[in-house]
């Protein structure tokens, strides 16, 4: 079994909505701490203090300030939208998530992996401007440390984006579009959810470097595990040196109200297990999940990286309907990256 390094720091818990209520608090952090305490093979390792500028290789000078005076300038919780805030421990995070990725950076080029930064805010709706791609709000996320990541690994050897999250990761595909990094994305259908972008359609400034599979609402273990023996042939023909996972846990069933997907333990352990086949050089970014996919999908996810041999039994499968509109959507997106229609 591989070990997995885990960095994590309770400066991750400063970035805080009180005395606001918000799904995406510092419980979240406790949450999965507790569902993984039992795991062998695991590392917990505090990341050092880094340099946040380190975000301006991703993000606009224009944005990273509109953000940096929001948090600096305030003694309380600062709305930056209607979905979206920062207070004031929020800098102390951010600076604990650019020195995960630092420190990161000599752990993969050793082939140490695989890592989890389990850390926040999380950050793939943040693109390069902002919001990316139309959204109407940030959608809790302040800076994309998996853009950031794909971003410095891509200059060392080839790098694969792998975003599993419900939503579609619509501002790592916005800070990559015209970038040669191939960028696969599994989310919620994108006519059904936030931030509505993530259509197949979207192929990338270089045709075939943006991969968008979508998922109806519903839809179970069954319909992933299609998707993800997809996702399987196009990682074993692009031969990555390195891959950066932005992962979300909020497609567990019931894990919260804005989701209508009903992955079990099944697909996490099965999301895992096949990333870990490519590469230790394998970094994951910790994005969505709110209740019960951090109690219950986040130890299998590690446990697949780790290549623990005896998964859980999928359990949640699709109605014929939400196949067929799965199907049709992946007929439209085999024929603009020219898949093999058989797959
Ligand atoms: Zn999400």
């Amino acid at each position: 079994m591989k070990t997995v390094t885990i960095y994590y720091s309770d400066d991750f818990k400063k970035h805080d909505p009180t005395p606001y209520h918000h799904p995406e608090n510092p419980n979240r952090l406790v949450l999965a701490l507790n569902s993984i305490q039992h795991l062998e093979n695991i590392h917990i390792v505090e990341p050092p203090i880094g340099d946040v500028q380190k975000y301006l290789n991703v993000h606009s000078n224009a944005y990273y300030s509109f953000i940096m005076e929001r948090i600096l300038d305030s003694d309380s919780v600062v709305w930056v939208d209607p979905d979206t805030y920062v207070s004031p421990g929020t800098i102390e995070a951010l600076k604990r998530l650019a020195g995960s990725v630092e420190s990161s950076l000599d752990m993969l080029q050793d082939d140490r992996g695989p890592i989890l930064i389990l850390g926040r805010p999380p950050g793939h709706h943040a693109g390069y401007n902002g919001t990316g791609l139309g959204a109407p709000t940030l959608g809790f996320c302040i800076f994309n440390t998996s853009a950031l990541l794909a971003v410095i690994l891509h200059r060392l050897g080839k790098t694969l984006v792998f975003d599993f999250d419900a939503h579609h990761g619509n501002g790592t595909q916005d800070i990559l579009w015209e970038k040669d990094i191939l960028h696969i994305d599994i989310h919620q259908d994108a006519s059904t959810i936030y931030p509505g972008s993530g259509h197949p359609r979207d192929i990338g400034g270089k045709p075939g470097t943006k991969i968008n599979i979508n998922i109806p609402p519903r839809a179970g273990d069954d319909l992933l595990e299609h998707a993800v023996s997809i996702v399987d042939q196009i990682i074993a023909g692009y031969e990555p040196d390195y891959i950066v996972v932005s992962a979300g846990f909020d497609g567990y069933i019931n894990d919260n109200q804005f989701v209508s997907l009903r992955y079990s333990e099944y697909t996490f352990y099965l999301l895992g297990r096949t990333l870990s086949k490519y590469s230790n050089r394998i970094i994951t970014v910790f994005e969505g999940g709110y209740g019960l996919g951090l109690s219950n999908g986040l130890q299998w996810y590690i446990l697949g990286l780790q290549g623990y041999p005896q998964g859980p039994k999928p359990i949640t499968s699709s109605d014929p309907s939400t196949w067929n509109k799965y199907k049709t959507r992946l007929e439209e997106l085999k024929e603009l990256i020219g898949l093999d229609p058989g797959l």
